[in-house]
């Protein structure tokens, strides 16, 4: 059916005999004939670490089933190669792979292990971004969303039939995933793992009858949830605001975190530089050799009196720094920035002084 390889295939019967199993043998055997052995075998019982380093290295391949597969068709030495050729820099400890499947370690013979033996993985984070306006920044905010997220059916509590129970996919023995192998020249064929399509990944396989109706053997159910974003005063754009664990769930996954990321709207009036606010304000000629004074409304609706002291002028470009009227600092709001007004100075129009004025002004300056 396929092609040869140009390897040749090296023992591959050794490690089913090692644990005393068929060729056939399915991951539950697996595990009970590793169990049995490995306690029999475990070096702090007396038993030869050799072998129980024999046992756990077979077991490692078999109870994978990607590994298993190259073992079965191509033997121990491709395994060996596949690990980097230094025969076994990948490989696990065997008193890893021991507690990984039993529990604790010490004299923590006998516990059942059944939860204990699949791994948990970790379910994506969700990441949105969220536009806040200054105001919101200065003033702090409350925002409600409203996501759909997947969470565990209830009916079923996530185990997808009525009973409870569950037959691992006789497809990809239970790991979800199978490796396919397809001829893309003479002599050469490919490997690779694919999502099983008989179970769509779940390593599981629900009988029809006993197929949970609320979920239709899904496991998960859409759900509806509102949440609310506390922005606090002083946050940065490109904050981060974590919900743990309310990201969607998945049976055998730990929950990933919904993630907003502040994100500031550009403010019509006011720019922000870390702690400091800083604002433009234009005055006529006439101000800023006078004086002047204006009303500015700060971003929680204060109105501030900004005005010059006796005798002060204002250059073009000249700013002035008003203390505490900037952001407030996130955790320490009551510690404030600075204000920074920027000034530009409108001249009069050409023509608007006459002659004799002129002469009185060059009189005056
Ligand atoms: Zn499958
Ligand atoms: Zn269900």
């Amino acid at each position: 059916m396929f092609g040869r390889m140009p390897r040749k295939t090296s023992n591959n019967t050794k490690y089913y005999e090692v644990l005393g199993v068929s060729k056939t043998a399915t991951p539950d055997e697996l595990k009970k004939a590793y169990r049995k052995a490995a306690i029999k075998n475990h070096p702090d019982k007396g038993g030869d670490p050799e072998k129980f380093k024999e046992l756990a290295q077979a077991y490692d391949v078999l109870n994978d089933p990607e590994k298993r597969e190259i073992y079965d068709q191509y033997g121990e030495d491709a395994i060996k190669e596949g690990m980097g050729g230094s025969g076994g820099a990948d490989m696990h400890s065997p008193f890893d792979i021991f507690e990984q499947l039993f529990g604790g370690g010490g004299g923590g013979f006998g516990g059942s292990g059944s939860s204990r033996g699949r791994r948990q993985k970790r379910g994506e984070d969700v990441v949105h971004t969220m536009k806040v306006s200054l105001e919101d920044l200065y003033n702090g905010a409350t925002k409600k969303l409203s996501l759909s997220r997947n969470v565990l059916c209830g009916k079923c509590k996530g185990k997808g039939s009525k009973s409870g129970a569950t037959a691992t996919c006789s497809g990809c023995r239970g790991a979800g995933m199978r490796m396919i192998t397809r001829q893309i020249g003479p002599g050469m064929i490919q490997q690779m793992n694919t999502v099983c399509p008989e179970c769509r990944g779940s390593g599981e396989m629900i009988n029809d009858k006993d197929r949970c109706p609320s979920c239709r053997g899904n496991k998960v159910s859409q759900e509806k949830k509102v949440l609310e974003v506390h922005v606090e005063k002083g946050m940065q754009h490109g904050q981060k605001i974590v919900f743990q664990g309310e990201a969607d769930e998945a049976p055998d996954t730990v929950t990933g975190d919904i993630v907003f990321v502040l994100q500031l709207k550009e403010h019509p009036k006011f720019k922000r530089k870390s702690d400091d606010l800083f604002v433009e304000h234009t005055i006529s000629l006439t101000e800023a050799l006078c004086g002047f004074q204006f009303v500015l409304t700060h971003l929680d609706g204060r109105q501030l009196l900004i005005k010059s002291n006796p005798g002060e002028m204002i250059k073009p470009g000249q700013h002035k720094a008003i203390n505490d009227e900037g952001m407030p600092q996130h955790g320490r709001p009551f510690m404030k920035g600075r204000l920074f007004v920027e000034f530009s100075v409108e001249f009069p129009e050409p023509g608007v002084l006459t002659p004799s004025q002129c002469k009185s002004l060059e009189k005056i300056l």
